[in-house]
């Protein structure tokens, strides 16, 4: 039994999963966030209670000796060196990691590379690492990377087309996220499907929202771009759009490509087109108050996703398998039937609606034995991916 730590640590917050291996049993979980703050936030959670704690967390450093003084100070580890390894989630991986990594000085070269790639995480995940890495000086390090999965597709689904030297000279080409997600869901879905059908569509729709087409265990394509601004629609990002638009409204509004762009990731989706919020709970029961933009901002989401869908069952030959998962995949039946109700005829699928508007967080199969392809719910647990790959680091496995 060895005890392995996965870890997201963002620019001012760290979330944790602690757990036993090979096990796959959660210890506790927890996050700190408001980092940086004098009314920083620390919470644990083990054996069903948190326990809260309100005071000045200034660095990541102090955040890290915090979790694991509480670790200590609840009886879960007796010595730091219990924790025999530590996953840290990195969000871009660019074109050189295709699986997980030892956290070593070629890994963190990489990452600092990356950083024009990704700057709101890459120098949070470094900030992360050393802090554990201070702490935890003698642990098994690795990082599991957003990317990495999508490392399989082919030429055709990854280039731009645009100059084939600026794709060359800035490494620009779709990397697509939810990597460590994606990889779950087709691992987890496999038990619904028979022998030989290994054809998948998996939806991860948070906040952050992305599909991807994966036969065989291995992605061949993702929509999620050169950053997670790319694909579908999501809470605040357009996913998405013809180009010409950016330059199109930086010339009627008169703000800086660098403010559109902001609104691109920040203030478009579901608050922008809705105008109520980023939260689709909030956006549907706008809607069903009546109120317009709110049912078009879902009518056109769920639009986007199912023309993903449809482009993914051409690009894999058919489909055995569509998953839902995430924050809103996971937990809402009237978006999920909005998806569904768009792609049930083209697809010949036979869905279980009324088994479809109970199901949150659970994982279930909606689709009736007739469907032409099967649907099922998932909930995604890209902490238990991460110390999978954690433990099989410390087995020397990676
Ligand atoms: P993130 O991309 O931040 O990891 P999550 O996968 O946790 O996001 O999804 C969070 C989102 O899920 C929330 O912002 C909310 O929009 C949505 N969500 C959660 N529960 C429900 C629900 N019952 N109905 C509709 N949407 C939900």
């Amino acid at each position: 039994m060895s005890k392995c730590i996965s870890v997201n640590a963002g620019s001012s917050s760290i979330k944790f999963k602690l757990f036993e291996m090979p096990e796959e049993k959660v210890i506790c979980s927890g996050l700190v966030e408001k980092i940086g703050h004098e009314d920083a936030h620390f919470r644990i959670a083990f054996n069903e209670e948190k326990k809260d704690t309100y005071c000045p967390i200034l660095d990541h450093t102090y955040g890290v000796e915090l979790i694991l003084d509480a670790f200590k100070k609840y009886g879960i580890i007796e010595n730091f060196s219990d924790i025999e390894a530590v996953g840290h989630r990195v969000v871009q991986g660019g074109k050189y990691f295709s699986k997980s990594a030892y956290f070593d000085a070629y890994a963190e070269e990489k990452i600092a590379e990356l950083i024009p790639l990704d700057p709101l995480h890459a120098p949070a995940h470094l900030m992360g690492f050393h802090a554990f890495k201070k702490s935890l000086p003698d642990a098994v390090t690795i990082a599991v990377f957003d990317t990495a999965f999508h490392q399989t597709m082919e030429e055709e689904d990854y280039l731009f087309p645009i100059p084939y030297e600026w794709t060359e000279k800035y490494a620009c080409r779709r990397y697509g996220a939810h990597g460590t997600s994606h990889q779950y869901l087709s691992i987890e879905g496999k038990k619904y499907l028979g022998e030989g059908e290994n054809r998948i569509i998996t939806c991860h729709l948070g906040s952050g929202a992305s599909i991807s087409a994966i036969k065989d265990g291995k992605c061949v394509a993702t929509s999620m771009g050169l950053t997670p601004l790319g694909g579908v629609m999501m809470g605040t990002r357009t996913g998405d759009m013809d180009p010409s638009v950016f330059d199109y409204l930086c010339t009627c509004t008169g703000l800086s490509h660098e403010e559109i762009y902001d609104a691109f990731n920040k203030k478009s989706g579901f608050l922008g087109v809705s105008g109520v919020s980023n939260d689709t709970r909030d956006v549907e029961e706008a809607a069903n108050n009546g109120n317009q933009r709110a049912i078009t901002a879902i009518k056109l989401w769920a639009r986007r996703i199912a023309d993903y869908i449809g482009s993914y069952y051409v690009r894999l030959g058919g489909c055995d398998l569509i998953i839902f998962s995430a924050g809103v995949g996971e937990n809402s039946g009237p978006f999920r039937r909005a998806v569904l109700k768009d792609i049930e005829e083209a697809l010949n699928l036979s869905i279980d609606y009324e088994l479809n508007e109970k199901i949150r967080g659970e994982d279930v199969l909606i689709s009736k034995p007739d469907s032409h392809v099967k649907v099922a719910i998932i909930p995604t647990d890209e902490e238990l991916m991460i110390a999978r790959d954690t433990y099989k680091a410390l087995l020397g496995e990676l």
